[in-house]
């Protein structure tokens, strides 16, 4: 009876009577002004959006001329879920696009409607608020992978940004391309391991990035960015940095590598190897060894273990000079057991920045296991907070400045989120110098 396609609707008042009493309501069908028959018609999936009536009813009354995006725009639908720290009230409007002109015009919704747009991949590395997100949120869900040869050992691998993060490594650690094995399990989408770079275990995304293709979301224009245009640092590029909320991923080029070999640059994974006496492991043993030693530290979230959203704050990169001021800081405040921990970390740097673990600031300030509400530091591993269940993003937010208000008064040093947050302003939510201790 109707044929699905991406193009406009064109239909009479008439036939869209005929359609109503087919049960396609005028909030189901996108119409554009009738320019004479024949009628060709696209029906998406239900639109459960209603716009005003003004919108619907433009120019001329005997003919419809409706503006209703070919997306499906859903209303008030909680975030909650979408979320690993289930966590956050809900979105005035929600959008799952898989296609450029999916994208566009979910965009070209919100700009008429003047709301802003917030991007959700897998949700693992945000805090939502408890009101909500106040526009509209577009969730990438295209799918696919492609790849070609490159010269004698590289392949240059294509991966849509809707995949599934740690399907898409399951899938190229299978075919033995090396690059990106040493970022198993890393929950998310393939789209957002751009944002802030995701590294673990010696790799970081950017290392094999080719290109990424996106659209600018003021213009729907698709541009191809290059690694120096992303600007990708230590958890950060200009996704997440100078133009937040300028682009959506829509693809990934990672030039991979068919003759690589492991890379155990970090210590938990080259003991892994060298308890088992395994001195040649092969890609499918460094994923498997990962996610071992993942799962110890790092659960996957999964409800019964609490949600969470990773790393609640970021390492810091700390230059040798600031490095000598911290020795003298904790010395004033700490055992010697403490500042034998952080010798061995000094020891472990080899670059010219130290990689200061946030971890051990906020362990050495006796903050593991520390309560608000249903939010808790973990007590294994003192980077993440976990809900335990019935948490609120004021919960986290409280512990959240509880912990760095405790570590700057104790160290000097101020810790920077990792997570984005979604309808929480930054600055009035972590600002802990005016609260009380
Ligand atoms: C248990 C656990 C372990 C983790 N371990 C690591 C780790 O080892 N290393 C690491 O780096 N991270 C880690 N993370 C953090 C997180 O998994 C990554 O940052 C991941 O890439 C986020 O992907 P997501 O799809 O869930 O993004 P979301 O949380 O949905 O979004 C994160 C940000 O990216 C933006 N975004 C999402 N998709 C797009 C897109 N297509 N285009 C433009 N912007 C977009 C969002 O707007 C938001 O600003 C961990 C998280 C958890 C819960």
């Amino acid at each position: 009876m109707i044929f699905i396609g991406p193009r406009n609707l064109l239909v009479s008042r008439q036939k869209s009577r005929f359609l109503a009493s087919l049960g396609i309501t005028a909030s189901r069908v996108r119409c554009e002004e009738l320019k004479g028959d024949p009628i060709s018609l696209a029906v998406r999936r239900p639109v459960r959006y209603s716009p005003p009536r003004r919108q619907i009813l433009a120019g001329d009354r005997q003919n419809v001329k409706y503006c209703e995006p070919m997306t499906a725009i859903q209303q008030n639908v909680p975030l909650k879920p979408y979320t690993t720290f289930k966590i956050g009230g809900p979105a005035r409007f929600f959008a799952t696009a898989s296609t450029p002109e999916e994208f566009r015009s979910a965009l070209d919704f919100a700009r008429r409607e003047r709301l802003p747009v917030f991007v959700l991949g897998g949700g693992s590395n945000i805090l939502v608020s408890d009101r909500g997100f106040d526009g509209l949120v577009i969730h990438p869900a295209q799918k696919g992978m492609e790849h070609e040869a490159c010269g004698e050992d590289a392949v240059l691998v294509r991966i849509q940004a809707g995949e599934i993060w740690d399907e898409a490594v399951r899938k190229v650690v299978e075919r033995e391309w090396w690059g990106i094995e040493n970022l198993s399990h890393i929950p998310g989408q393939v789209g957002a391991a751009l944002v802030q770079n995701i590294g673990a275990y010696g790799q970081q995304i950017g290392d094999v990035l080719d290109s990424a293709e996106v659209m600018e979301i003021e213009t729907g224009a698709v541009r191809t960015l290059f690694p120096k245009d992303c600007r990708l640092a230590y958890r950060a590029s200009i996704f997440d940095t100078t133009a937040p909320s300028r682009f959506i991923i829509l693809s990934l080029h990672l030039r991979l590598n068919s003759l690589g070999k492991p890379n155990l640059a970090y210590r938990d994974v080259r003991d892994y190897f060298a308890e088992r006496g395994d001195a040649e492991p092969t890609i499918a043993d460094v994923r498997r060894a990962i996610i071992e030693i993942r799962d110890r530290k790092f659960p996957f979230p999964r409800e019964e273990r609490g949600g969470n959203a990773g790393s609640f704050f970021k390492n810091l990169p700390v230059r040798k000079d600031e490095f000598e001021t911290l020795r003298v800081a904790l010395a004033r405040n700490f055992p010697t057991s403490v500042m034998q921990r952080l010798e061995e970390i000094r020891q472990r740097s080899t670059s010219e920045h130290i990689k200061l673990p946030a971890a051990f600031l906020i362990d050495i300030c006796g903050l593991k296991g520390y309560r608000v509400g249903g939010a808790e530091v973990n007590p294994q591993q003192p980077l993440v907070l976990l809900n335990r269940g019935g948490a609120t993003a004021s919960d986290v937010l409280a512990l959240a400045r509880h912990i760095r208000r405790t570590v700057h008064a104790r160290t000097g040093m101020i810790l920077e989120l990792e997570p984005q947050l979604v309808g929480i302003e930054e600055k009035g939510a972590l600002d802990f110098h005016s609260e009380k201790s």
